[in-house]
């Protein structure tokens, strides 16, 4: 089945109409919805930009926003660099995404993000009114699609946004995992150096292996 079923562009969306600008029916299903080559492919593309985020030694989360099979905008968690707490990867794509369409609202499309969103930026998709997330790897310590709330199945809250989960659940995991790994084995690794020289003993990092 075609993915494809958000409502198009709404070219009154830069109004601040409360009145929902797009019928209900033909949205897909927030589960159970078949994962298409295409939901893969722009998730691929999200991956890559949390890769940019494990360069700059932040916690690789990445997205990207698209409408129609164009991507309108990408980005990448960067709360630490940016000293901003809610420079999360969706906030940073939403941004670049109203930038570069001169809109806040950004009916009709599409979020990738390679974690499930948190509630911040669960309540900005809403305000955005992206028509459909879609998200990697879940996320069972602030996840907002399910695992710790579910903020878009609230009716009174959502009228816009339909989700998708687990597109490439394992590579978006696995990229968190790896992360995670990493940071653990150098703090080992730091530690360990730290001993050594508390120790003042030649060769003590090699002894503590
Ligand atoms: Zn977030």
């Amino acid at each position: 089945m075609p993915v494809e079923t958000a409502p198009q562009a709404d070219p009154s969306g830069s109004t601040d109409s409360p009145i929902p600008p797009e019928a209900s029916e033909g949205r897909p299903e927030p589960a159970g919805e078949p994962v298409s080559e295409r939901d893969r492919r722009f998730m691929r593309l999200a991956l890559e930009a949390a890769e940019t985020a494990r360069a700059a030694g932040e916690v690789p989360v990445g997205a990207v926003l698209v409408r129609g099979d164009e991507v309108v905008a990408t980005g990448f968690n960067h709360p630490i660099g940016a000293h901003d707490p809610s420079a999360h990867a969706e906030m940073a794509a939403l941004r670049a995404a109203g930038t570069a369409l001169s809109n806040y609202r950004l009916p009709g499309c599409e979020l990738y993000v390679t974690l499930e969103p948190c509630l911040m930026c669960a309540g900005a998709i809403m305000h955005a009114r992206i028509a459909r997330v879609v998200y990697g790897a879940r996320d069972p310590k602030t996840g907002a699609c399910g695992s710790v709330v579910d903020a878009f199945s609230n009716g009174q809250l959502n009228h816009h946004t339909s989700v998708a989960g687990g597109v490439l659940e394992t590579e978006c995991g696995d990229a968190l995992r790896s992360f995670f790994a990493e940071r653990r084995r150098a703090s080992r690794e730091a530690r360990r150096a730290a001993l050594a020289v508390a120790n003042a003993e030649p060769g003590a990092a090699e002894n503590k292996q």
